[in-house]
């Protein structure tokens, strides 16, 4: 029920943590819209790594205590609210795809999966959770690997052409280790400006400890965010402007 998204430049943020600490932090943040199960990835020397946990944001700690990840300047997590399968570690997400290479994170219900599902298995992929997510995460590898040529915004929006339902979307790939490419269609999705870092959040809260600077999407739209900059498009290209907000309340 929650998503956070965290890209930094090596070196240039004037503060000593990493990824994954600000990912956690805003998971805790978002802890008040209720959630069963957690979990993040991290993309860090050309691999995507990820930890995730039925139960709350205090048992993903836990596993990541006892077997931690890589620093990284790059990270997303989620919080579940299960509605296709029960909450699970399989069906918690990230789910990662792509011989480990993609990890997505979805909010919401992609109505069209068992189609998409079916029309996949006929390629030959195979599915290790129960979850309408792993489905549209495995549509959105096999975009990038084929008619996308490996552009990961290019496959993000071949994918969401195809989907129907309600999704915020966060997808991170180990050739692309300096962004984040997010959608979002009737489900909440903002970004958040730092300096040389840029964060996401299904709101405000996600970041908010970080940065008071806002930008609001359209719906129907997809971003990608590197720590420099954010690019916004509608699901064919065309650009699209954000709408810059200040966050007025105190975290
Ligand atoms: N439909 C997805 C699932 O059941 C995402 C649920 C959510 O919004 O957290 O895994």
């Amino acid at each position: 029920c929650g998503i956070v998204g965290y890209v930094g430049q090596p070196g240039a943020v004037d503060r000593d943590y990493y990824a994954l600490d600000v990912v956690l932090e805003g998971l805790r943040r978002l802890e008040y819209r209720g959630y069963d199960s957690a979990g993040v990835a991290v993309v860090s020397e050309g691999a995507v790594d990820h930890r995730k946990k039925a139960g709350k944001v205090a048992a993903l700690d836990a596993e990541l205590a006892a077997s931690p990840l890589p620093n990284s300047i790059l990270g997303i997590g989620h919080t579940r609210w299960a509605t296709h399968g029960g909450p699970t570690d399989p069906n918690a997400h990230p789910h990662v795809v792509d011989n480990g290479r993609m990890a997505v994170v979805h909010n919401g219900i992609i109505e069209n999966f068992s189609e998409l599902r079916n029309e996949l298995a006929g390629k030959g992929y195979n599915f290790v959770s129960d979850t309408d997510t792993e489905v549209a995460a495995t549509l959105l590898a096999d975009y990038y690997n084929k008619d996308a040529a490996r552009d990961l915004t290019a496959a993000m929006r071949l994918t969401c052409r195809r989907l129907e339902g309600a999704f915020t979307l966060l997808a991170v790939h180990a050739d692309h280790e300096d962004r984040i490419v997010a959608a979002r269609r009737n489900s909440p999705l903002v970004i958040g400006l730092g300096e040389h870092e840029n964060f996401l959040g299904s709101d405000v809260s996600g970041f908010i400890d970080y940065t008071k600077q806002a930008v609001e999407m359209g719906n129907d739209q997809i971003v990608t965010i590197t720590a420099e900059d954010y690019e916004i498009t509608d699901f064919e290209g065309n650009r699209a402007e954000g709408k810059p907000f200040e966050v007025k309340w105190d975290a």
